[in-house]
């Protein structure tokens, strides 16, 4: 049966450096084309840590070399990632439907996702972004640009930005009309970049929206069948690590709930993925979520292997 599958790829599709995700993206386009080879409608959202950080980097010391190039703002390095990362998902995706004699349109869009200005996350930045500096610096970059300074893990200090969550998302239409044409779609990149709303303008702020939960979004706001979030492991596992490690094979949203309230997923890693599948699951009769590893995506979508979350 023809589903609508939003497919989230995780840090292991695209590698830490350009060379290295080139290279990794044709076997990334392999799953990903399977589903459209079977005749599914395929969405694809996509992380962006390393090459957000990277660009960041890359521009803070650049601005602070003698080139002394502009300084560039959080959510234009966001921008910037979409855009390289999409270049090669949408070159990679199209070679192997051409591969396979599919004839089928590949895009991405620069998509920017809304949050809420009063979200409890600006209280409360956690997600550490850019370069370490130490703890003279740290506080002249608070006095001098009200960045919010924490210390990592005995490593210095380095800028935090908080990680609200995603309301809507800006190019939905447009998404939606590629979509329903039979185009193959790459959107809300790293998690989409994060706008606030003022009167007719949307305006970026410094911060990162999880790309788990802005996956789950975006497969609600398509009317999606299917969130499959393909990341390193092939299953979700209780006990994870621990000698009574036990992978999950299919929950319940009930089931994952408990799991999540006895502290099963590690934040920042499992558990924005356990609560987008349980959201998602949730948010409509016969919505399924899979989590599963990119080697084993078609297997999973078949039901002979990964986690399973259903209502
Ligand atoms: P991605 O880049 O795909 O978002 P993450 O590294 O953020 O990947 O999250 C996946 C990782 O979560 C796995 O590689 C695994 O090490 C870790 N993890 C933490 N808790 C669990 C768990 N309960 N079951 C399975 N994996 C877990
Ligand atoms: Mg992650």
């Amino acid at each position: 049966m023809k589903s609508k599958i939003v497919v989230a790829l995780g840090g292991n599709a695209l590698g830490n450096t350009p060379k290295e995700q080139l290279q990794l993206v044709k076997n990334t386009a392999k799953p990903i084309v399977d589903l459209i080879e079977e005749g599914n409608d395929v969405i694809i959202a996509h992380g962006n840590g390393p090459q957000v950080g990277m660009i960041n980097l890359a521009m803070e010391t650049a601005s602070k070399s003698e080139a002394k190039t502009p300084e560039m703002p959080f959510p234009e390095c966001g921008a910037m990632s979409q855009g390289y990362i999409g270049y090669h998902l949408q070159n990679a995706i199209r070679e192997e439907l051409l591969n396979r004699n599919i004839n089928k349109p590949v895009a991405t869009v620069i998509t920017q996702v809304i949050v809420d200005k009063s979200d409890r996350a600006f209280e409360n930045p956690t997600k550490p972004i850019g370069s370490f500096y130490t703890e003279g610096e740290a506080k002249t970059l608070t006095e001098q640009k009200g960045y919010i300074m924490k210390e990592d893990a005995g490593r210095g200090y380095r800028r935090v930005v908080p990680s609200p969550k995603p309301i809507d998302v800006a190019e939905k239409e447009v998404v939606k009309t590629l979509v329903d044409s039979g185009h193959v779609v790459i959107t809300v990149g790293g998690g989409g970049i994060p706008v606030i709303k003022e009167g007719n303008s949307l305006i970026g702020v410094d911060a990162v929206i999880d790309k788990d939960f802005a996956s789950e979004k975006i497969a609600e706001i398509l009317d999606a069948d299917y969130l499959i979030i393909l990341t390193a492991v092939e299953k979700v596992a209780i006990n994870f690590g621990k000698e009574n490690e036990k992978w999950l094979d299919k929950i319940t949203t009930k089931e994952a709930s408990e799991y999540i309230k006895q502290g099963h997923f590690a934040p920042g890693s499992m558990l924005p993925k356990v609560e987008a599948a349980v959201e998602f699951a949730r948010s409509k009769k016969g919505r399924k979520a899979l989590i599963t590893s990119l080697e084993k995506a078609k297997e999973g979508i078949k039901g002979l292997t990964g986690t399973l979350i259903i209502d």
